[in-house]
């Protein structure tokens, strides 16, 4: 299970605050930095190939940034040097980010181009279909540029797409909102990720904030919003597997789902993290320095986690999915549980397993904080 980050945009969105560099020539010299980094690398990543394969999560998740501003000889170099160690086979989830504008601005041949280099699953960062949101976020694309990137993907030959959202937006009116919702359905995806507007420090939004030209939405709309997108994700089919993912049976992303059940992955690139279960429990991340990972200074930190943590950590994850946690009892009080699902904040699932129901998924933060 392995992640690659790539830390260049041509511009900065309002809320974003994902560790990235305005593209500034470096991409260039992006691709031999990260090859110097699998070779440290490389029994670590042959380990985590094998370990990820049998529990089920074979996977390559290419992400930003936005990746889809290098090259694609650019991924080939990388792709290809993570094959040498992996070899030749397929892997069961290979995607990619990419954003709307890069799509349509390479065309078709770029889409071709990505499948060839073995990716079956794209992410499509869209974020709504509100041309005005979309300026206001500072993104480069507007809305009809999103269908036509969508068009464009489906014609390279993926099958598997998923699109990202943005809800709880203060100006944001639920007849922008459920507009945006029926325009994502429309088009057909296989997956679909929507995300509350969050204020993170660092991002163009919080500094509006500061200056006093932004004020967060009302807690009651946002949970209205999310009410909506949950109805009407479900009417068209959707999984609600995760707090903030849909997917069409057999959709779910195998990726993000290994974060989530504490599968070991492996992190490439300035800002990335990865988990280690050996005799120790390391979590480890390279810095979020470009210049130096580029001048191949030693970008590389850790922690040695306790079993605790990770158990915290697991039940927590398992929390925000419809799966659920088989483990809350050993970190729960039994009366703790027992109100709980008196209040109907948790239920059980057919499997015996306790989840928080999807009606109560938008209050998940502080159900999970009184538990544990
Ligand atoms: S949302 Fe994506 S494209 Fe926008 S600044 Fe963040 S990483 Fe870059």
């Amino acid at each position: 299970m392995i992640y690659l980050h790539i830390p260049f945009c041509k511009s900065f969105c309002l809320y974003c605050d994902f560790y990235s560099e305005i593209c500034n020539g470096f991409e260039a010299e992006y691709p031999r930095a990260v090859l110097r980094e699998i070779d440290k690398r490389e029994k670590e990543i042959a380990n985590n190939v094998s370990a990820s394969a049998l529990a089920g999560a074979d996977t390559l998740y290419i992400g930003g940034g936005t990746p889809s501003v290098l090259p694609l000889d650019a991924l080939r170099t990388i792709v290809d040097r993570l094959g040498k160690i992996r070899g030749p086979k397929a892997y069961d989830e290979f995607t990619v980010e990419v954003n709307p504008e890069d799509i349509v601005g390479k065309g078709i041949d770029y889409v071709r181009g990505l499948k060839a280099l073995g990716a079956n699953r794209i992410s499509m960062g869209v974020q709504s279909f509100d041309d005005s949101m979309l300026r206001w976020m500072n993104r480069r694309h507007d809305s009809a540029g999103a269908v036509k990137a969508f068009d464009l993907l489906r014609n390279g030959g993926f099958d598997n797409i998923s699109i990202d959202l943005i809800f709880g937006i203060s100006h944001l009116t639920d007849e922008m909102w459920a507009s945006t919702i029926e325009k994502a359905i429309a088009l057909g995806p296989e997956h679909i990720s929507a995300y509350q507007l969050s204020i993170e420090e660092g991002s163009g939004l919080a500094k509006l904030v500061k200056r006093g030209k932004y004020s967060e939405a009302p807690e009651e709309d946002c949970a209205r919003q999310y009410s909506m997108l949950c109805q009407k994700l479900s009417e068209a089919g959707f999984n609600h597997y995760e707090i903030s993912n849909f997917a069409k049976p057999d959709y779910e992303a195998r990726h993000n789902s290994a974060y989530w059940s504490r599968i070991p992955y492996v992190g490439l690139g300035p800002g990335a993290h990865s988990f280690s279960a050996g005799e120790r429990q390391i979590r480890s991340w390279n810095r979020d320095n470009l210049r130096d990972y580029i001048d191949g200074k030693d970008v590389r930190e850790e922690e040695i986690l306790t079993g605790e943590d990770l158990e915290i950590e697991a039940v927590m994850l398992a929390l925000r999915t419809s799966r659920g946690s088989d483990n809350l009892t050993d970190l729960c009080p039994p009366e703790k549980i027992h109100e709980a699902l008196q209040r109907g904040d948790l239920v059980r699932t057919p499997s015996g397993n306790l989840r928080i129901p999807e009606s109560r998924f938008f209050i998940s933060d502080s159900i999970i904080s009184s538990l544990i």
